[in-house]
């Protein structure tokens, strides 16, 4: 009959089955070909186009073992839905070994075709019988165990020959230790289809039989240390049904095959095969290189451990799902790079770091969570590190430019404060603009400050306290400096009057009415100072300083008025009054008209004497009462004084020399240049008795 649904089985020749170097067919693949390899580039392309690649847990694996031309093929394909390859009627001999790979039909189950496993009838070596018999127990949840009635009960037989292979092949794949007390639950169900059931013994009997063959062959196999008292029933599950001939009983034949395959797709089947307890547990996307790998290891008759298989496969798929999350990762990321190097400050830089970083990680766990937990959860540690190592540039870089930008707005807007705030108070703006930057940057750099790092920020934001401090103590000393001129400006406006006055009146206590006025000015300008003062925060030592610094601007201020109202012209216009007011009028006051009796000499010399004694007097700063005198330190006396005004730092004060107004030398200039004004006005009032008595 001609095939005419795809769940027919499709007829090939030997020849052209042998022949023809396909290893996809129409859906279905050869996983493993004659050569005994494993076709490893064309399963994962296979599992896609089946659209299981992304499936993780949701598929299925089953295969069939079972003597050679005992119809295996047949019921897959009526099954599954497979194309596996159906021996023909006519040729019977087929002889390729290897294993073939199919989905089923609108189901999301994998299924297995072993061809070849004859070695036993013909003869031949059993290599490849328990190569893939090893190689179905490590993959498949379910082996379909196909045979005739009529070898039911033949304990030499076959079959039984192969079933004693899955079972010592079986207890290898759990002979390390691990594998003794974690894995031995992991059972994996056996399905007798007993096929051409005549119905002649029922199935109970049949079973039954089947049974107690397996536990003789059991009990006579060599058990590995650890598991010598263990049963069958500890690795396996077993289900027996039948099947009527197919040639003779068609119609019987397929409603018993639909019943059995409702076994396989409806979970609420009582007799429901697919049972969590055998799935392997290797997530669909890791099945290429899971399966790869057991065969390698079945080709290099290594102990198959499945445990550890599992942990290898977990930490080569954790790696590879690892890269693939990352490398997308890197790529998003790449272009904070040129606007963090270029000194941008990124507002929702924490916030699309945490997405890129959620979307790898989600990325990771998504695929890499259905494998081995331990080896998942270091990897996504690793991972984690990875990511969290890709970032941490642009933290610390967002952190510099936040830093930079606070910095420079702090000065910025201190100025432009002191600018336009009328009579501001400088350590006021100063701690409110401080606490301001301090805050900004704070909120700035915890949103750039990533949960599950180790990043901090504490250092970052003390560093900028520091700084802002160390602008705001530069920004001080400017504004004390300038407020201290300001004083100066206002002490020089203050003294100039009484120095003018005291100067203009030569008398014995003339100094002491400069100095008091030079007292009580300069207590109202360190006042000034010390009020001012106050909300700069200045220290102890920057006040005592400052106001050092004042006395000796005052005191030099003070000596500059002196020097002007001494000056060579101003102290002889001084000196020739005086002498006039002594020498012109009398003690009344009233200008003297000289007669020839006047003595005219004497009073001249008395004038004279009287006005040359005031010299001294103006020669040097000195009070008659000694409370008033002042007395500053010079520079030095005080070492770190001199030592800055030999780097040139500081003007060198001499006090004691700036009592001195005239030198020895210029007293005596003066007093000439006195004497001959003097002489002048005593000619002068002599020519004048001359005059009137001529008249
Ligand atoms: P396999 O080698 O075990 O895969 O067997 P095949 O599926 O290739 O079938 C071998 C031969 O057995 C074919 O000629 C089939 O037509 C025939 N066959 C298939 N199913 C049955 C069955 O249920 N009973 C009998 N008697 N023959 C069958
Ligand atoms: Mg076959």
């Amino acid at each position: 009959a001609p095939a005419t649904q795809a769940a027919a089985p499709i007829t090939y020749s030997a020849q052209s089955s042998v022949k023809a170097p396909v290893t996809s067919v129409n859906g279905r693949m050869q996983l493993i070909n004659e050569e005994q390899k494993f076709n490893s580039s064309e399963f994962a392309p296979h599992l896609d186009s089946w659209g299981l690649a992304d499936a993780g847990f949701g598929y299925d694996l089953c295969a069939v073992l079972g003597s050679q031309s005992t119809g295996k093929s047949t019921l897959l394909n009526k099954l599954f839905g497979t194309n596996f390859d159906v021996m023909s009627e006519s040729a019977r001999q087929q002889t390729t070994k290897g294993i073939w790979m199919c989905k089923g039909l609108k189901m999301n189950v994998l299924v297995m075709d072993v061809e070849g496993t004859d070695g036993r009838e013909r003869g031949e070596d059993q290599d490849f019988e328990r190569k893939s018999a090893l190689f179905s127990m490590a993959s498949a949840e379910v082996l379909i165990v196909n045979l005739w009635e009529h070898q039911v009960g033949l304990y030499q037989g076959a079959n039984m020959g192969l079933l004693k292979t899955v079972f010592e092949v079986n207890l290898g794949l759990f002979q390390s230790s691990k594998a003794k007390t974690a894995g031995a639950k992991d059972k994996t169900l056996l399905l007798f289809v007993i096929r051409d059931h005549i119905g002649q013994t029922p199935l109970e009997n049949l079973s039954a039989t089947i049974m107690a063959d397996l536990t003789k062959i059991w009990f006579s196999l060599s058990k590995p240390e650890g598991l010598e008292d263990s049963n069958i029933t500890d690795f396996f599950d077993f289900m027996f049904t039948t099947l009527p001939h197919k040639i003779l009983q068609p119609a019987e034949f397929d409603r018993a095959v639909d019943t059995l395959r409702n076994r396989f797709v409806d979970p609420k089947d009582p007799n429901f095969v697919f049972k969590t307890e055998y799935h392997k547990r290797i997530p669909a996307d890791g099945l290429p290189h899971y399966l790869e790998s057991i065969w390698e290891q079945v080709m290099t008759n290594k102990d198959l451990d499945l445990p550890t298989q599992q942990e290898l496969l977990a930490q080569f798929r954790c790696d590879e799902i690892a890269n693939a999350a990352f490398s997308h990762f890197a790529t998003s990321i790449k272009d904070f790079r040129k606007h963090i190097e270029g000194g941008s400050i990124l507002d929702t830089l924490g916030a699309d770091m945490a997405l890129h970083r959620t979307t790898a990680l989600s990325k990771f766990d998504r695929d890499a969570s259905r494998y081995h937990q331990d080896v998942y959860k270091r990897k996504r540690l690793d991972l984690l590190d990875k990511l969290n190592g890709s970032l941490s540039p642009f933290f610390l870089g967002q952190l510099k430019n936040l830093h930079r930008h606070m910095l420079s707005s702090f000065k910025k807007n201190v100025l432009e404060r002191m600018r336009s705030e009328l009579n501001y108070d400088f350590g006021q703006v100063v701690t409110s603009e401080k606490q301001s930057a301090l805050g900004k940057f704070t909120a700035a750099a915890q949103a750039v400050l990533l949960a599950e790092t180790d990043w901090t920020i504490d250092e970052e934001v003390a560093q900028l306290d520091t700084e802002i401090q160390a602008i705001s103590d530069t920004m001080r000393v400017e504004e004390t400096k300038k407020m201290v001129a300001q004083i100066e400006r206002i002490f020089k406006k203050n003294i100039a009057e009484p120095i003018e006055m005291a100067l203009n009146k030569p008398e014995p206590d003339m100094w002491d009415k400069v100095l008091s006025a030079f007292r009580s000015t300069l207590e109202q300008a360190e006042a000034t100072y010390l009020r001012k003062a106050k909300s700069f925060n200045c220290t102890e030592e920057e006040n005592e300083a400052a106001l050092l610094a004042l006395r000796r601007k005052s005191w030099l201020s003070l000596r500059a008025k002196v020097d002007e109202q001494t000056a060579d012209s101003v102290i002889a216009a001084k000196l020739r009054n005086n002498f006039e007011d002594r020498f012109r009028y009398d003690d009344a006051g009233v200008p003297r008209v000289w007669k020839p009796e006047d003595d005219i000499d004497s009073a001249f010399r008395k004038a004279r004497d009287e006005t040359l004694s005031l010299i001294p007097l103006y020669a040097k700063i000195s009070p008659t009462d000694p409370a008033l005198a002042v007395e500053l330190p010079s520079t030095s006396d005080d070492p770190s004084h001199q030592t800055s005004v030999d780097r040139g730092e500081e003007e060198p004060f001499d006090f004691a020399s700036t009592l001195t107004v005239f030198t020895e030398t210029r007293k005596i200039d003066i007093s000439n240049r006195f004497r001959k004004e003097a002489d002048a006005l005593y000619v002068e009032a002599k020519r004048s008795t001359v005059s009137s008595i001529a008249q």
